[in-house]
C-alpha cells in the first residue's frame, strides 16, 4: 500500500470504529420475567450510514430527479420510504432520466461513472470508502502488470466494480479451494478482497498462492464490520433461548447472521419488520436475543424491542 493509502485506511478504521462506538456494548432491557438482549454492533455499519446521509443530502439540495443506481441498501422499508420522498431506483445508468444519480456503497466500475458523465448526470458517489480503497488497489495492481485475483462472490456488484478497476481482466475466486492454479503458476499475482469476506478465507487463499506465484502481493481490503457483527451475533446466540434477527430478506449479511445464529441456537427467527414477530416464539423464553444486519435501520430494531417488551412484559413472573 502506498503511504497515502496506509493513512487513508488507518483513518477509515478509526472513523468506522467511532461510528460503531454507540453499538459496541450489548443492551439489556428487562420485560416481565424476560431479558431482551440486543447484540453488540447490531444495525447500520459506517458505510451504510454514510450512504444514507449522502442520499438525504441529495434530496435536500441536488438537482432532481434523484435516483440511486440499484437499491441504496438491502432493506425494502428504507427503499420504499425514500421512494415516497422522491428517490427512484434505476438498474443501469442509461435508465436515469437526468438529474442526480447516487452510487451506492458497493461502488461501480469506472466505465459506469464515465457513462453517467456522458449523460451529464450529477453523480453523488456513496461508494463506501473501504470499497474505494480496494478499487484503487485493484487498479494499481493491474497497471503494475499483476494478474489480479479478487477474492469474492461472482456477480456481486462490489466485485463487478472491482473487476472494472482491474481492467476487466481479474480472476474472481469465490472459494480458495477453487482458485485456477494453472492460470496463476509462475506469474506476478496481486490479490484484493471483497470487503465483506472473512479473514480466514484470505489466509487460505494466501497459503494456496504463495508456493506457486512468482511474486505475490496481497492487499487485505477486508472491512471488519461484517466479522464484528457476525461474532457478536454468535456470542449472543450462545447466551439466549431465542434469537430474533431483524433485516431485509434480500440482505445477504442479514441472512448470514440468521444462518450463523441458527447453527448455535435453532430457535432463531428472521423477520423483516416487528409485526412479523409471533408471540409463541418467545412464550417460554427467559432471555431473548435481538440482532440485525448492517442494512437494518435503528427504528426497526427499536420497534422489535418494543414489540418484545409488550409480549414478554404481559407474562406473569415465573
Ligand atoms: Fe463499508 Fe461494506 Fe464495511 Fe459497511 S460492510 S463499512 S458498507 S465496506
Amino acid at each position: 500500500m502506498s503511504a497515502a493509502d496506509d493513512e487513508t485506511r488507518v483513518g477509515l478504521d478509526a472513523a468506522a470504529a467511532h461510528a460503531d462506538e454507540r453499538r459496541a456494548a450489548p443492551r439489556v432491557v428487562v420485560a416481565g420475567p424476560c431479558e431482551i438482549v440486543v447484540a453488540r454492533y447490531a444495525g447500520y455499519c459506517y458505510g451504510v450510514e454514510r450512504a444514507l446521509r449522502l442520499t438525504e443530502d441529495a434530496l435536500a439540495g441536488a438537482e432532481r430527479p434523484v435516483a440511486t443506481l440499484g437499491p441504496i441498501i438491502h432493506n425494502p422499508s428504507v427503499v420504499e420510504a425514500l421512494a415516497d420522498r422522491g428517490v427512484g431506483v434505476v438498474d443501469a445508468v442509461e435508465e436515469a432520466q437526468g438529474g442526480t444519480l447516487v452510487v451506492r456503497t458497493h461502488g461501480v466500475a469506472p466505465e459506469e461513472l464515465a457513462g453517467a458523465d456522458r449523460r451529464r448526470l450529477h453523480v453523488i458517489d456513496a461508494t463506501c470508502p473501504f470499497v474505494a480503497v480496494a478499487q484503487r488497489k485493484a487498479r494499481a495492481l493491474h497497471e503494475a502488470g499483476y494478474t489480479v485475483v479478487i477474492l469474492g462472490e461472482h456477480d456481486h456488484p462490489e466485485v463487478v466494480g472491482l473487476q472494472g478497476f482491474a481492467g476487466g481482466e481479474a480472476i474472481v475466486v469465490a472459494d480458495p479451494d477453487d482458485a485456477p492454479l494453472d492460470r496463476l503458476e509462475g506469474r506476478k499475482v496481486g490479490v484484493v478482497v471483497q470487503t465483506t469476506q472473512a479473514h480466514d478465507a484470505l489466509a487460505r487463499l494466501a497459503a494456496t498462492l504463495a508456493p506457486l506465484a512468482r511474486e505475490l502481493l496481497i492487499y487485505n481490503t477486508v472491512c471488519d464490520a461484517t466479522e464484528k457483527r457476525q461474532s457478536a451475533a454468535c456470542e449472543l446466540a450462545a447466551q439466549v433461548d431465542v434469537v430474533i434477527v431483524v433485516g431485509g430478506r434480500n440482505s445477504a449479511n442479514t441472512m448470514r447472521l440468521a444462518q450463523l445464529c441458527r447453527g448455535i441456537e435453532p430457535r432463531t427467527h428472521h423477520i423483516e419488520t416487528a409485526d412479523e414477530l409471533r408471540d409463541e416464539w418467545v412464550a417460554e423464553a427467559r432471555r431473548v436475543g435481538v440482532t440485525a444486519g448492517a442494512s437494518t435501520p435503528d427504528d426497526e430494531i427499536e420497534a422489535t424491542v418494543a414489540r418484545l417488551q409488550q409480549v414478554c412484559g404481559t407474562r406473569e413472573a415465573e
